[in-house]
């Protein structure tokens, strides 16, 4: 390099729309309050088109208001009555029933972020997918549950698909350029929960309560449930081997208690490369929508003299099993980890209501898979109708194992 010159960063493309047309599938939960943070710091720069919820109405309409979206759906049909009330006088259309959150996916926009929680965004993330443009993925369980019928639908369709879950938005930061034969490793970071140094007789006496309070992330409580029992890092390393070109065996996991390094990919030269933020969902969200262009974000910024030190740890897979059931699911292959995804779907719901006990759900996940077999529940899938009938089918299995694991 000659003195003086200065080596050249990526020149975004020039984006032509002034304003991208936004849609939010799941716009009243942490992942969707989020973005629509971002939307409120950044109001020149989109514009909604549809917002959808389940069940809380009231929130929904707030935000249907503030944003003047052009569309809002609640999932539950009873509620249509109130939402319409609550939107009158505005320019917002109302509907209801999961069929009109699918048909809100479907409406003209230039990006629809998924964020529904759980299987129940198969079908209208699969719709978004079907529109060809770009997706902003914070549903995983797409990936976990129907991997390669996804990622077949996203080719076929041309959808431009950008991870939203924290890990994989750094990975896809430390992938960028890369060829595939040059990739050593991809390693997720996992924060280790708040039962991290927990011993093994006090996670069995874990309450909800307990679990709920995530030392570094605030969100749903399905994922928070997740996160305690580490089965979502096993969702995720079944959401990177979808998204990234890297066999199951090239994929690790590593606990950082911290949350600030989000993922590292190791090349064969012996680089590193990772990428580091405050945990703050915020950051991967906005780069899902303005990649490959970096939008301004409100957050906490990293300050690393005052954090002092990152650790690093080694998972610990006798305290906390559910780390190996995402292995598992991917080497049994087909829709074993669909199974995995509502037996453990079906167990946290159960925790939640104290049921069953904090360690009782990986042994539910655990077992609905090796039941799965049996019953010829681990099939090849083809679309997402497959997807869906086995879902319902493991869901009905790991509701009949409850009681085993009270
Ligand atoms: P959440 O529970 O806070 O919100 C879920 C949203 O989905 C709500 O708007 C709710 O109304 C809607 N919803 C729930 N059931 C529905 C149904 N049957 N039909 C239609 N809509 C329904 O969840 P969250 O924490 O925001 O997570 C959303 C997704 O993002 C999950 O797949 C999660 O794994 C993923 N994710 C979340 C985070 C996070 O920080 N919260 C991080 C990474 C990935
Ligand atoms: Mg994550």
């Amino acid at each position: 390099m000659s003195q003086g010159s200065k080596v050249s960063v990526m020149r975004a493309p020039h984006d032509a729309k002034a304003r991208k047309r936004l849609t939010i599938l799941g716009a009243t939960g942490s992942i969707g309050r989020s973005t629509l943070d971002l939307v409120a710091h950044r109001p020149e720069a989109f514009e909604i088109v549809a917002l959808t919820a389940q069940s809380s109405v009231a929130e929904l309409a707030k935000a249907a208001r503030q944003t003047n979206a052009r569309l809002a759906v609640i999932g539950d049909k009873e509620l249509f009555g109130e939402l319409k009330a609550l939107l009158a006088g505005t320019a917002t259309r109302v509907a209801a029933g999961p069929d009109a959150v699918v048909a809100a996916a479907a409406e003209p926009a230039d990006c629809v972020l998924a964020a529904i929680v759980g299987a129940a965004g198969l079908e209208p993330t699969f719709e978004a997918v079907r529109q060809g443009t770009r997706l902003a993925l914070a549903n995983k369980e797409c990936l976990v549950s129907a991997g390669d019928v996804f990622m077949s639908a996203v080719a076929q369709a041309g959808t431009e698909l950008l991870p939203v879950d924290s890990e994989h938005s750094a990975a896809l930061q430390g992938l960028a350029g890369a060829e595939p034969e040059s990739i050593e490793t991809i390693v997720l970071t996992a924060s280790g929960g708040p039962f991290r140094t927990w011993s093994a007789e006090r996670l069995s006496r874990a309450t909800p309560e307990e679990a709920l309070r995530h030392p570094n992330w605030s969100m749903g409580a399905k994922i928070t449930i997740d996160s305690a029992t580490l089965m979502n890092k096993s969702l995720e390393l079944i959401e990177a081997y979808h998204l990234f070109p890297v066999r199951a065996d090239q994929l690790g996991i590593i606990v950082h208690p911290q949350s600030i390094v989000h993922c590292l990919v190791s090349y064969t030269d012996g680089s590193v490369l990772a990428q580091l933020s405050v945990p703050d969902m915020r950051t991967p969200i906005a780069l899902a929508l303005s990649w490959p262009r970096r939008m301004s974000t409100p957050t906490r910024r990293l300050d690393l003299v005052a954090l002092g030190s990152l650790s690093f740890e080694a998972p610990d897979e006798t305290r906390f099993p559910a780390l190996r059931l995402g292995r598992e699911a991917l080497r049994a292959g087909g829709t074993a980890p669909a199974v995995l995804n509502a037996a453990n779907e079906i167990a946290v719901e159960a925790f939640l209501k104290r049921g069953i006990g904090f360690c009782a759900i990986a042994e539910v996940a655990a077992g609905c898979l090796d039941a799965a077999g049996a019953r010829g529940l681990i099939r090849t899938a083809a679309r997402l109708s497959d997807i869906l009938a086995v879902d319902a089918e493991a869901r009905r299995l790991a509701q009949s194992l409850l009681s085993r694991y009270v």
